[in-house]
């Protein structure tokens, strides 16, 4: 019986650097540098609207944000 072993790993390489969250762009796999603009949907969920430097194309990401009380 042989044995199969499959290595699970990210479906994509990614080229940036670990650390940096910022995404790439669907199209043409250029790196997004800043959000255009980014709005709260709710209290813990923010969104970022990117747009490629490189070939326009625009897209939104959605994030959620770890509330810190404050009382
Ligand atoms: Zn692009």
């Amino acid at each position: 019986m042989p044995a199969i072993a499959e290595v699970l790993s990210t479906n994509a390489p990614r080229p940036a650097p670990r650390g940096n969250d910022l995404p790439t762009c669907p199209v043409c796999a250029d790196s997004m540098v800043a959000a255009e603009a980014s709005a709260f949907l709710t209290e813990s969920i923010v969104s970022y609207l990117w747009t490629c430097d490189t070939c326009g194309y625009g897209f939104v990401t959605k994030h959620s944000m770890k509330r810190f009380a404050c009382n």
